[in-house]
């Protein structure tokens, strides 16, 4: 029950925190770890992510490293980023168990489904240009004087979170008719197209295109495609 769903840290400084996360996945019955360019090389395998992981490190060994957050959110077809703060053009806003209940009936009865909970790095958090790959923006309820929290604790609560959602699976979740979306690589090339095709009946101009892509991200991010 715990595949279609994976957890995906993009650029972490600290390999213990991605041992600690591989922990955290592992204590709530997930397993999917995913790793966008880590500062470190062989990040997975550093002595400090092996020694966090604990009795985890079967999930740091089946961990997947990946080049860009495009890549390693190609095969999936909900995607909700963490962050401690919100920002213009964000996606929609969510708490953690409003994302948990989302990526539960994202999955229900659909065997293509795949959702990934994506969290910025240590130091500045998602950027907004990632964050506008994420279909929502989940924030984790904390004081509002100082809201960040480690990033493996983040990780920890959103793992327990979906565990708490994914044993409430009713028969209305499973169910439900959901529709087939689209892929984030489709969606991606959706984007270029109308780029391009914007461009080319010179709606906009490439050089001052203001926020029309931002805004578009957004609205069709709300939408589901
Ligand atoms: N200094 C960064 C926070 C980095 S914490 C900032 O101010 O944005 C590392 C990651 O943990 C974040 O990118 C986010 O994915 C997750 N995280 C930490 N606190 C969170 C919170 N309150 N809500 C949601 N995600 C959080």
């Amino acid at each position: 029950a715990s595949l279609p769903f994976v957890f995906v840290l993009v650029e972490p400084s600290h390999p213990g925190n991605i041992g600690s996360a591989a922990r955290a996945l592992k204590t709530m019955g997930f397993a999917r770890l995913r790793v966008v360019a880590p500062a470190l090389l062989g990040a997975l395998a550093h002595p400090d992510a092996v020694a966090f992981a604990s009795g985890a490190v079967d999930v740091l060994e089946h961990g997947q490293v990946f080049d860009s957050l495009e890549a390693a959110l190609a095969d999936v077809s909900l995607a909700v980023g963490l962050s401690a703060r919100t920002r213009e053009f964000a996606p929609p806003l969510v708490d953690a168990a409003q994302a948990c209940a989302l990526a539960r009936d994202e999955v229900a009865g659909r065997a293509g489904a795949r959702v990934a909970f994506v969290f910025g790095t240590e130091r500045i958090g998602l950027t907004i240009e990632q964050a506008q790959r994420c279909h929502r923006l989940a924030q984790i309820d904390a004081e509002p004087a100082y809201s960040s929290l480690n990033l493996a604790q983040a990780v920890q609560i959103v793992a327990y979170e979906l565990r708490r959602a994914l044993g409430r699976i009713g028969t209305t979740a499973l169910d439900a008719e959901h529709p087939d979306y689209a892929s984030h690589a489709d969606i991606e090339q959706f984007f270029a197209h109308f780029r391009e095709a914007c461009i080319a009946v010179e709606f906009i101009d490439p050089e001052h295109p203001k926020k029309l892509f931002e805004r578009m991200r957004r609205l069709f991010a709300r939408t589901r495609l």
